[in-house]
């Protein structure tokens, strides 16, 4: 099914706003049955933020490039299911008092974003690089009336040297941003001693996990489990990693922007 975004007449312009009010009625279902399946709940006021999140992204995906994935139902599963299956590796999945969230590479808020829809009290930073997408992410926070959401543009490499970020989060999270080797790096410095990094990942996870391991340790972390998600929504493998902190990092740790893709920790 495909939803057609370029109008260029009034009566275009109200059918495809016909259009997509029935596709959310029909699809909004698809979000809550999956969210029923993994214990949780959406009520009417997180369903529609789903809706308008959805509509911008798209909307604002026409001028930059925020997602490959476009289609409703795909976006649905693939971008806001898929980013609450990290309720599964939380310690207190309805998100505790202020449980402090950041996510390394959202791009356009993935998984941050629906967690938070989830989860209003969490406190949340939404790192990203690039300058554009966090044009997009300060947009998309103020339209939803997100509370408690800082986004941070740059490197991970250098905000983790920074005080405010540099082991101070119960929560790291990260999605699609670099094989687990070198995303520890760029992930396990803003940790907290106590805290776990739950990387999403999909497709061969053995290779990747044994060419990390040494990274996981000089880091200060500590593999706890790669749990996979059960879900018949998804047609691919996909885990959570999750990994705990339990000790410090050194201080030199991350390198230089580049350096952890570069040369993996091994
Ligand atoms: N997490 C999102 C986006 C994945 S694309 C999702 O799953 O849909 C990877 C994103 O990571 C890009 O937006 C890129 O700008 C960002 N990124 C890559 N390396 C980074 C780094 N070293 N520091 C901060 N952001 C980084």
């Amino acid at each position: 099914m495909r939803l057609k975004f370029r109008t260029t007449s009034l009566s275009e312009g109200l059918a495809w706003l016909l259009d997509s009010f029935r596709m959310s009625a029909l699809f909004s279902g698809q979000l809550k049955s999956g969210a029923s399946k993994l214990g949780l709940s959406l009520d009417s006021r997180q369903l529609e933020q789903f809706q308008t999140y959805y509509r911008e992204l798209i909307s604002w995906n026409q001028r930059m490039n925020l997602t490959r994935i476009t289609e409703y139902e795909e976006v649905q599963i693939k971008h806001f299911l898929d980013s609450l299956t990290v309720t599964l590796a939380l310690k207190q999945p309805t998100g505790g008092n202020s449980l402090r969230l950041i996510d390394v590479g959202t791009g356009a808020g993935i998984p941050g974003l629906p967690l938070k829809i989830l989860l209003p009290d969490i406190r949340l930073v939404l790192l990203d690089a690039t300058a554009k997408k966090a044009t997009f992410l300060y947009h998309i926070r103020d339209r939803l009336g997100l509370e408690d959401v800082e986004v941070v543009v740059g490197r991970a490499e250098e905000v983790a040297h920074q005080t405010e970020y540099r082991e101070r989060f119960d929560v790291v999270l990260s999605r699609g941003v670099a094989p687990l080797a070198t995303l520890v790096e760029l992930t396990l410095p803003f940790c907290t001693i106590g805290g776990s990094f739950i990387a999403q990942k999909k497709g061969e996870i053995e290779p990747e996990l044994s060419q990390a391991t040494k990274a996981i340790s000089i880091l200060g972390g500590n593999l706890r489990e790669v749990k996979k998600i059960e879900l018949e929504e998804f047609t691919d493998e996909r885990y959570l990693v999750i990994i705990d902190k339990i000790t410090v990092t050194p201080e030199k740790y991350p390198r230089r922007p580049g350096i952890p893709a570069k040369r993996p920790l091994a």
